[in-house]
């Protein structure tokens, strides 16, 4: 007789999402329980608790983590997260992410993600450094070129990934440059990573407009949001001939019907001056900016941003995710009710992952490509995958969210029984 093991229920909302999720894309796929409960399962789990020497003399214990949620499809690859809240199912949930988004650009490579709970802002440079190196030490048993490819994320950046990769380094006594992706290009880091993630949204933007007949010369975008992701794709765009007639950050945003100069915003901006009081335009709110009359919307700003309080009033046709998770499923509901087109995280805001990969292999072959390059391959990956997803949102009827999902599972899937089960 089979006897079903209990399944402890989640409390975390990131993680009840993912799972939810993962259930809806095994039930297009015919999945039978045993798959579905390997791939609602984490493949390794690591919790660490480690001391660091704070600046006062005391210490202090940190605590942190490192999950590999499926290891079907290649090494696993996925950020590192420094955040007050970080917990072990939200990790958990980010993980699962990470396998999907790999999947979804076809990536070799599986899903993994890390964090310690720590407010970096809390510490200085030096005791960020030893927090990082001791983390480091401590996950290093399940990281490496071939096992688990660390990456930036919230609360991380360029210069905590080159503390890893030279701390892992120097336990093994050579440079180890593909342990971590993320890193300043003069210690392995790739031209064209921080870019990345916008030029990716540049990209699908354009797929977007070829597949639904929209000459981007001249279609209006509004985007929320003047960070990496955001700056870098309005001004790519505007570039490109659309006009970016909203922009916003935290404070706010600036429109003008004829587009922004983008351009004078980037440099208005280096000193941290915040939007609203910028050139070129009249203030609105964020809320506004959501619900305009554009063609192309473009949250690339938090999570959970379109609710169903405001997703009867979006006016935009396209909504391309630049943010993760910026749209609730009650939203997304409304939306496709409402006939209008979202392409999703895990595909649209790609960018960054695949250019991370790039620098993988540039790192494991100890040869650097040209930024050109970078991005011409670049465009290769995410239009191909964009179509792939677009065929199957076609092939199914359903949305291209819903067909990422069932793209990216099918493929881990795919992976899974191919390999076989082990032993
Ligand atoms: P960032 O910190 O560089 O920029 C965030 C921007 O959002 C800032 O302009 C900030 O002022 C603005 N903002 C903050 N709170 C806001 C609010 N309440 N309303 C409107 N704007 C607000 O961050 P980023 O790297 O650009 O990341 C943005 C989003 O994209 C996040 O969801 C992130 O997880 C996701 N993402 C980033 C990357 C990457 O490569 N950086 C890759 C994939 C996904």
């Amino acid at each position: 007789m089979v006897v079903k093991q209990p399944r402890a229920e989640p409390t975390d909302e990131a993680l009840k999402t993912a799972l939810s999720q993962l259930d809806a894309a095994a039930d297009r796929l015919h999945l039978d329980d045993g798959l579905r409960d390997m791939l609602r399962t984490p493949k390794r789990e690591l919790s660490v608790h480690f001391p660091v020497h704070m600046d006062d003399g005391t210490i202090r214990i940190f605590h942190g983590y490192r999950v590999h949620h499926n290891l079907a499809r290649g090494p696993a690859k996925g950020g590192l997260r420094y955040h007050p809240q970080v917990s072990l199912e939200e990790v958990r949930a980010l993980a699962m992410w990470m396998t999907w988004k790999c999947a979804v650009v076809n990536l070799p490579y599986g899903g993994a993600k890390g964090g310690v709970v720590v407010d970096p802002k809390d510490l200085s440079l030096r005791e960020l450094e030893r927090l990082t190196r001791r983390y480091a030490t401590e996950i290093s048993i399940i990281i490496g070129e071939n096992e688990d490819v660390p990456a930036p994320d919230l609360g991380t950046d360029p210069q905590v990934m080159a503390w890893i990769m030279d701390t892992i380094s120097m336990h093994r006594g050579h440079t180890a440059a593909g342990v971590v992706t993320g890193k300043p290009v003069s210690v392995g880091g790739t031209l064209g990573r921080l870019e990345a993630t916008g030029r990716g949204i540049l990209y699908v933007t354009q797929e977007v407009a070829r597949r639904y007949g929209v000459a981007l010369e001249g279609a209006t975008v509004a985007v929320q949001g003047f960070g990496n992701v955001g700056a870098v794709a309005a001004h790519l765009l505007s570039q490109a001939g659309a006009r970016v007639v909203a922009v916003s950050d935290r404070t706010g945003g600036l429109y003008n019907p004829n587009g922004l100069r983008i351009e004078q915003l980037l440099s208005y901006r280096k000193d941290r001056a915040p939007l609203t009081t910028g050139p070129g335009g009249d203030r609105i709110t964020n809320d506004e900016l959501l619900t305009l009359d554009v063609d192309f919307l473009i949250p690339a700003a938090l999570e959970n941003q379109i609710t169903a309080r405001n997703a009867p009033r979006v006016r935009a046709r396209y909504i391309i995710e630049g943010a993760n998770g910026p749209t609730t499923p009650e939203a997304d509901a409304i939306l496709n009710e409402n006939g209008v087109v979202v392409v999703p995280d895990i595909l649209a805001n790609a960018g960054g992952v695949i250019v991370s990969y790039f620098e993988w292999v540039q790192d494991l072959q100890f040869y650097f490509w040209e930024e050109a390059e970078v991005n011409e391959r670049l465009h290769k990956v995410i239009t191909r995958a964009y179509r792939d997803v677009a065929a199957t949102a076609e092939e199914h009827g359903i949305s291209l969210r819903e067909a990422a999902m069932v793209l990216a599972v099918g493929r881990v899937v795919e992976a899974t029984r191919i390999r076989g089960i082990y032993p």
